[in-house]
């Protein structure tokens, strides 16, 4: 084993794997994998080997497809044998509102260039002979499915990457990780101590326990999961292989495994496995069978399946796999470790795994993933995804992995686990509320006596006439709105200034003031989008996204921050209320001696003014577009702040407003919002950024690019359409169409209550991006006309929230 390495990778099952190779292919030769028993020895070995390209999330599902193009390449470079099975698949529907689900899907594998086809229950029948048509509706045929060898995989890319110049070193236990003060890490095995570069965890099934070397507390947790095999059922003999199927209803996923089907299940009643520690000595071991914990999947899929039910059961395999709690991979550098990454959590390795060792390869090399990866990013989670968060999130997540998630549907696990001063106020207003982060905050207010919570549905839901008169209240008269859950951080110290200039793209307001400012990598793409409001010489706060808040923390260690300047996490210790609306200004004048004129407080001022008693921080701005007020106060004020304007609002028929008609109303001002409408696959002038990105400024991070995106035009536009819907609206990853073809995606969608329109914001290709007409959506896989918005439906001016 080598002493010094450029990278020590940490497990050699599927994904470690994968890394190591991408790594050899980008350049980086020096590389070690470390792995404490065989190839394969932990989930990977005895996996299904199942793969297939469809993701809720479309950049994910593009490095799924990449994953799957990649079999032959690896095959080819080493030689190895990866089982390739290319069947197809067939996702089944046994409920119209599975089939529209589908439908949902084929429409967004349209721009991801996937060839999916909707079939009717008979023709699926001639796909999947096994399957009783009488209990499905129809199903999505997907040419590009299949199944792998897992042995086969892993050892193909650890070839190809010994090829490449890699060395892999087996049944060498990692036991400790140090950080050295030249930055590297020393690797500590069983057999002698490697000084390593950067250090990836790629434990799989231990790599919690590969994380606590270095104090971190992933969240992952394995579950067990079983999958039986028949024996030979004859009809198979001699017939084109079976498609790779799954059957929703019968929560089940079934392929071919020589003579007989292999079928597994994401059972109700799953089962976690080794919650807090996983022990060394598990090996290429299984865990006992459990059949009656799966047996209601197996009767449904019996029913669905008859011929099944005749085959006697030949294997059962029982083994555990790990899952982030929301079911996508954990992939980045871990932010305050330098040079310290993780790709774990990868629950579908034969169809992520490429993609992880990719992006994880081009961030490790290049500085950046070289893909949108904010799906999968670690830093997506922060404190509060603790081990019992994980653990409760994982089991809903496992146990709903073939149910429909509705686009209004709020799931019940670890909640409510964080919640802001005013939450039982808000409770005791009939408030319906969604979790964000791990934090409560409200959705739209039912009326009283009525039970406050919503139907879930892809068309428009019991909350729409309920959100319409909160809209109503915003734009006629005066709204309360709870903004607690934005993120935001406090910039303060000698250099604070300086330092912010080059980290944001537009200029730092002046005293007193608030600006809005995208922040851009080298390649000047968006990497956030903030509002900064200056409160002193060198005191800064900045406002943007709860999120991402890690992420941004992670970019600004990033940036050669002087050793004078502190950049403070503050979200939870600045709460959060905006008033919005024509009235807004009288109702907070009442409040504060500060003169709130026109001419004195103007749009886009930010001060520390006193509420009554309250010490805050008001900006005049509003998400709402109206004129409004976002007052910032510490925890322990906010519930004096909330009684105050509740109080003094009612004379001005002040109306509790929630979470969705927010996002309503920014729509119909075409306001994008991150994650949505910017993220690190666009550019400023791509998603209509570019007048807050300040070019006269002499120098900030992604200024060059940014420049060479102005005068090339780039790729895309970020365009606003009015969409002819009837009961349902876009929701986000629809194909937006021209003229017959796909031209790009919505990135949010929803119903604007004050103009009357169905909206939608999306992306499209440049060339046709200054037409108006001819555009469509598919809502619910109904092509709808859409007409381009080339003016915010409200207030086009922006005179309200200037006046
Ligand atoms: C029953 C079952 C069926 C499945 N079916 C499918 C399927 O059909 N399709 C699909 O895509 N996925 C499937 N999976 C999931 C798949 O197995 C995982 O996604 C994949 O194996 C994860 O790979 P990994 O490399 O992250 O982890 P692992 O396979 O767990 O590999 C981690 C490796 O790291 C090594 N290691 C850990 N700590 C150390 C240390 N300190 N020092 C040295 N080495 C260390 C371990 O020995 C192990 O070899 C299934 C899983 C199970 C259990």
């Amino acid at each position: 084993m080598k002493t010094h390495v450029r990278v020590a990778v940490i497990g050699g099952g599927v994904v470690g794997a994968s890394v190591l190779y991408h790594l050899t292919k980008a350049g980086w030769k020096d590389v070690l994998l470390i792995e404490r028993a065989e190839l394969t020895s932990g989930s990977t070995w005895h996996a299904a080997g199942g793969m297939h390209t469809l993701n809720g999330d479309p950049n994910v599902a593009k490095l799924q497809q990449y994953t799957i193009q990649l079999y032959s390449e690896i095959e080819k470079i080493s030689g190895q044998s990866c089982g390739l099975h290319v069947t197809g698949g067939a996702m089944l529907a046994g409920t119209r509102e599975r089939m529209d689900w589908l439908k949902m899907a084929q429409a967004r594998g349209r721009y991801l260039g996937m060839e999916l086809e909707l079939l009717g229950a008979a023709e699926m029948k001639k796909l999947c002979p096994l399957m009783d048509e009488k209990c499905f509706v129809g199903g999505l045929y997907d040419p590009i499915e299949g199944h792998v060898d897992p042995f086969g995989v892993t050892h193909a890319y650890a070839k190809a990457a010994q090829i490449g110049g890699a060395e892999i070193v087996r049944q060498t236990r990692v036991i400790d990780t140090r950080q050295r003060s030249d930055g590297g890490w020393d690797v500590v095995t069983e057999k002698g101590t490697v000084h390593a570069e950067h250090v990836v965890n790629a434990g799989g099934l231990w790599a919690r326990e590969v994380g606590r070397m270095v104090g971190l507390e992933l969240p992952v947790l394995a579950m067990e999961h079983q999958y039986l095999i028949t024996e030979d059922i004859p009809e198979l003999a001699g017939q084109k292989e079976q498609l790779m199927c799954i059957d929703f209803e019968g929560e089940i996923y079934m392929r071919q495994e020589r003579g007989g089907m292999l079928l597994g299940t994401y059972e109700r009643s799953c089962v976690p496995w080794s919650p807090r520690v996983t022990p060394w000595d598990f090996g290429q071991d299984l865990l006992p069978n459990d059949l009656e914990r799966i047996a209601p999947s197996l009767e449904v899929g019996f029913q669905h399946f008859p011929r099944l039910a005749e085959a006697g059961i030949r294997k059962i395999v029982n083994g555990p796999f790990t899952f982030a709690p929301d079911g996508n991979p954990l992939v980045g550098p871990i932010r305050g470790l330098r040079n310290y990454w993780v790709a774990c959590g990868v629950m579908a390795g034969f169809s992520q795994g490429g993609g992880v060792g990719l992006a994880l390869a081009n961030w490790m090399v290049e500085g950046d993933p070289g893909a949108d990866i904010w799906g999968m990013d670690v830093a997506r989670y922060g404190e509060w995804a603790t081990r019992a968060y994980t653990n409760a999130k994982v089991r809903e997540n496992y146990s709903r992995r073939f149910r429909i998630r509705f686009p209004n549907e709020e799931l019940p696990a670890a909640r409510p686990l964080r919640t802001s001063p005013i939450y039982e106020r808000l409770q005791a207003e009939n408030a319906v509320f969604g979790d964000y982060c791990g934090l409560e905050h409200a959705l739209w207010f039912a009326p009283q006596g009525t039970e406050p919570s919503e139907q879930i549905t892809f068309h428009r839901s019991n909350a729409h006439a309920h959100v319409a008169a909160e809209c109503r209240a915003v734009r006629e008269g005066v709204g309360l709105i709870e903004i607690t859950n934005y993120g935001k951080f406090e910039v303060t110290g000698a250099g604070a200034i300086d330092w912010l200039s080059r980290v944001m793209a537009n200029r730092v307001p002046k005293v007193g003031r608030l600006s809005l400012s995208p922040m851009l990598n080298e390649r000047g793409r968006l990497i956030g989008d903030f509002t900064l409001g200056r409160v002193s010489e060198e005191r800064v706060f900045l406002i943007g996204t709860y999120a991402a808040e890690s992420y941004y923390l992670r970019w600004f260690e990033r940036t050669q921050r002087p050793s004078g300047v502190q950049v403070r996490p503050c979200a939870m210790e600045y709460v959060g209320l905006s008033i919005a609306g024509p009235k807004s200004r009288a109702l907070l004048q009442g409040l504060v001696d500060t003169d709130l004129s026109n001419e004195a407080f103007p749009f886009m001022s930010f001060r520390a003014i006193d509420v009554g008693m309250v010490p805050a921080f008001v900006g005049r701005v509003s998400f709402t577009g109206d004129l409004g007020y976002e007052i910032w106060v510490t925890g322990e004020y906010q519930r004096a702040l909330y009684d105050l304007l509740v109080q003094a609002g009612k004379p001005f028929g002040l109306r509790l407003v929630g979470g969705r008609a927010l996002n309503a109303m920014r729509l119909e001002k075409s306001f994008g919002t991150w994650a949505r409408e910017f993220r690190p696959i666009y550019g400023p002038y791509e998603a209509g950024l570019g007048r807050f990105v300040d070019l006269g400024k002499p120098e900030f991070i992604g200024r060059a690019a940014a420049i060479r995106e102005k005068e090339q035009g780039g790729e895309r536009r970020l365009i606003a359409l009015s969409v002819q819907a009837t009961d349902a609206d876009a929701i986000g990853d629809e194909p937006i169409w021209h003229s017959g073809k796909v031209v790009g995606w919505v990135t949010s969608g929803g119903y604007g209550h004050s103009v009357g329109q169905s909206l939608a914001l999306g992306y499209v290709s440049n060339a046709v991006a200054a037409e108006t007409d001819g555009f469509a959506v598919d809502i619910i896989g109904e092509r709808r006309a859409a007409t381009r918005l080339v003016a915010p439906p409200f207030d086009p001016s922006g005179a309200r929230m200037r006046s």
